[in-house]
């Protein structure tokens, strides 16, 4: 029997998560960001799931190959665009949009050589400070570009640092969104503004709220909105809010099976580092999974702190530092809940488990002091990967 690890990819919860972002856009677009290999999920996998967006955005040009190759043909924007200016050709052969962030990108596009011209996406850097133009650098790039033959469409967008809390006590996008709106007022062109977050979180805001200085007021869903991690159905913005409380539901479940149990006398300790230390007689299972297939090895396992887990569809927690392929949980809760734990019993460490329960990611990574994101990104290869349904 091989080992008993198994992620799952639900595309019903992608179509669901589709759903309910898309009643967050208003008449606004959806890239589905698809970048990290979809978030962790396998692009291939979750195609099926994202049909109904209007363009998938990504990183790699080897990436846009593959959603190319899948059939997609609808837009396909690389957020960072070109790293050197030989990406320009794949980018016209595979009809790609693609952002400029610099000069560079700027000077490679006008010696470019193409008889299909390109749509772009002009990046303001707003305060991220990441990529992007500065406010008073961004016009003159844009006028740069709209003097080149090579280029067709020019799109604005810029990208929030602080769009899942509150920064300094104030609104965590106001002062970035309105140094845009200032900034590019009277420039034509789609814009695109809003990740997860700022969606979720400031779509649905009263635009006075939103200091913008143009003649018109901007919506932070704007033209396009390019969703990622809701897509998913992990949240943004844990804790302030959870995945339920945005009615997203997870796209992937990690499940595993216990494979030993050992009866501990109160002192006993458990694994590497004896984190934990047995307050009383306890049982406790042995999980096949460990870092080396992506779980966090700094998950929260001493005796003050646990990391949730499911046993049976029961929650307990971790005890015991988390090793490379096992890690332990306590097994008094599911006795207690009637349930028995034994040697093939059905281990959730996120997602959909069994009996209708469910164990967020954004829970397991708050354990671990990280986000759901980077636990789904980190699904190592050695995890046979399934699709439900
Ligand atoms: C990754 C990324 C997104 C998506 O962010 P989520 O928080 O996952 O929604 C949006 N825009 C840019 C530029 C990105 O790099």
């Amino acid at each position: 029997m091989p080992r008993p690890i198994e992620a799952l990819i639900h595309p019903s919860a992608l179509k669901h998560n589709l759903r309910i972002i898309r009643r967050h856009t208003g008449d606004a677009r959806l890239w589905a960001v698809v970048k990290a290999d979809a978030y962790g999920h396998g692009i291939e996998r979750v195609y099926a799931g994202l049909q109904g967006a209007d363009g998938l955005a990504l990183l790699d040009l080897e990436e846009a190959e593959r959603v190319r190759a899948l059939g997609w043909r609808g837009p396909v924007l690389l957020l960072e665009g070109c790293f050197e200016p030989r990406d320009l050709e794949l980018c016209s052969r595979l009809n790609l949009w693609h952002a400029i962030h610099c000069e560079e990108q700027i000077d490679w596009l006008a010696t470019h050589k193409t008889t299909l011209p390109h749509q772009v996406f002009l990046k303001m850097n707003s305060g991220m400070n990441r990529l992007g133009f500065s406010a008073p650098a961004f016009r003159t790039a844009w006028s740069r570009l709209n003097a080149l033959a090579q280029v067709d469409d020019i799109g604005l967008m810029t990208h929030f640092s602080d769009a899942d809390a509150l920064r300094l006590g104030r609104d965590g996008i106001a002062h970035q969104l309105a140094v845009f709106a200032q900034t590019t007022a009277d420039l034509p062109g789609h814009r695109s503004l809003a990740n997860s977050a700022a969606l979720l979180r400031h779509a649905h805001r009263p635009l006075e709220t939103h200091p913008a200085a143009g003649s018109e007021p901007l919506s932070v869903a704007a033209d396009w909105v390019r969703a990622g991690v809701a897509l998913y159905g992990a949240t943004p913005d844990y804790p302030d809010h959870s995945a339920a409380h945005w009615s997203l539901r997870p796209a992937m479940s990690l499940h595993s099976r216990l494979v030993a149990t050992q009866q501990l006398q109160a002192g006993d300790t458990v694994g590497y580092g004896s984190l934990y230390t047995a307050p009383q007689a306890m049982r406790i299972g042995i999980v096949a999974c460990g870092y080396a297939d992506g779980y966090p090895r700094h998950a929260a396992v001493d005796n003050q702190h646990g990391t949730p887990i499911l046993v049976d569809g029961v929650r307990t927690r971790l005890v015991g530092r988390v090793s490379m392929d096992m890690l332990a949980v306590d097994l008094e809760p599911i006795r207690a809940a009637g349930h028995n734990a034994e040697i093939g019993s059905p281990v959730t460490l996120w997602g959909q488990g069994p009996h209708q329960s469910h164990l967020p990611i954004d829970e397991v990574a708050h354990a671990a002091g990280t986000i759901g994101y980077e636990l789904m990104c980190a699904l190592s290869r050695r995890v046979p990967v399934r699709i439900d349904g």
